[in-house]
């Protein structure tokens, strides 16, 4: 039986947060010093995460996204894509990743049976990359990124959170990109969570200025036509300049939420169950699988859990979520 929530969304798409580490400290994302790490014994063991998205995929989960934190910081990720990737029903595994260690693992993580990977780069200027990342080298960034390219981990998608005074002189470069590279490259709007929601009311861009920006230097950006098609039922709407290789997307979470298309959940690194990316409701899993449930009643639990999904998020309302820091949610 489909995963079908009170509102009639169906859920098809489970998003893995593997640890809640990291090896940047993106200004968006987490306070400067960093979020304090979860115990070892806290965070889901592969095999716990596997029989969870054994459970959801018998029920039609058929997309999972690993994300974290940083994903690759967790020993070994590709055998947990290999314990994923044999689990029937199972039919994508994508990576969210900052890619700064990709270049090591890209073949071996495409070898085990990642399809694909979208990259978190939010400007191509050394010294921009290394003030929003607080430690990062774009270089890195850049090495993983050709190194998921030689992988086959394609299509890429390079994903920007755009925020005033942090990025906003980088964006026609990013753009550019496209007009070379087969990428999506999609800006994102800062979303407002655990405590930051001042800070990201300064900066906070939306979508519709941030396409102006664009236009104001590339030309128009004509809608890509079969947009459906393109989407693959994501939230971002797709552009492109002309004649490029690549294509622009815009994921106006907040200025124009796409709740009502939802079709996702979240799975924390500590076995929580997230039914909404910007609500604090969460369903723990991790007690029901150390308490020895066998898969029907992990299915139940999602049946429950997925019935009680916010039909949206309230940030119109000035109601952000104050539980996690994005990092220990995965985005
Ligand atoms: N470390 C990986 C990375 O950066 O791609 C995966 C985890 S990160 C939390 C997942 C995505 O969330 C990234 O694309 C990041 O840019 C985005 N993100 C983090 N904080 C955000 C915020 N406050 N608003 C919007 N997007 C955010
Ligand atoms: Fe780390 Fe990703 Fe958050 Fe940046 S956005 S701090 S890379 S988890």
């Amino acid at each position: 039986m489909p995963l079908v929530d009170a509102l009639g969304r169906t859920i098809t798409y489970l998003r893995v947060s593997v640890t809640d580490r990291c090896n940047l400290r993106c200004q968006y994302c987490m306070p400067a010093e960093g979020v304090p790490g979860q115990r070892h014994d806290d965070i889901l063991r592969y095999e716990e995460i596997e029989r969870i998205v054994r459970a959801a995929a018998g029920l039609g989960v058929w997309k999972v996204r690993l994300t974290g934190g940083e994903p690759l910081v967790r020993k070994d990720l590709p055998s947990l894509v290999r314990l994923l990737r044999d689990v029937p029903g199972v039919r994508e595994i994508t990576m969210t990743t900052n890619a700064t260690l990709l270049d090591r693992h890209a073949q071996e993580l495409a070898d085990a049976g990642l399809d694909r990977v979208n990259v978190s780069l939010d400007t191509l200027d050394p010294t921009q990359y290394a003030a929003i990342t607080r430690c990062g080298n774009v270089e890195d960034a850049l090495r993983g990124l050709e190194a998921a390219e030689a992988a086959g981990l394609t299509p890429i998608k390079v994903n920007s959170v755009v925020a005033r005074g942090m990025n906003d002189g980088a964006l026609v470069d990013l753009a550019r990109l496209t007009l070379e590279r087969p990428w999506s490259v999609r800006f994102i709007e800062w979303m407002p969570l655990n405590g930051d929601a001042a800070q990201c009311a300064e900066g906070f861009i939306p979508a519709a200025e941030t396409r102006a920006t664009l236009e104001r230097s590339l030309g128009p950006l004509s809608p890509v036509e079969d947009t459906r098609a393109e989407r693959g039922l994501g939230p971002a709407v797709y552009y492109r300049l002309p004649g490029a290789a690549g294509t622009i997307g815009f994921i106006s979470a907040v200025s124009q939420h796409f709740c009502a298309a939802c079709n996702r959940l979240r799975l924390t690194a500590d076995g929580r169950l997230r039914l909404c990316l910007l609500a604090d409701d969460e369903v723990d899993l991790r007690a029901l699988v150390r308490a020895g449930a066998d898969q029907a009643a992990i299915q139940r639990a999602l049946q429950r859990a997925v019935a009680a999904k916010p039909a949206g998020h309230h940030l119109a309302d000035h109601v952000a979520p104050a539980g996690r820091h994005m990092s220990e949610i995965g985005g």
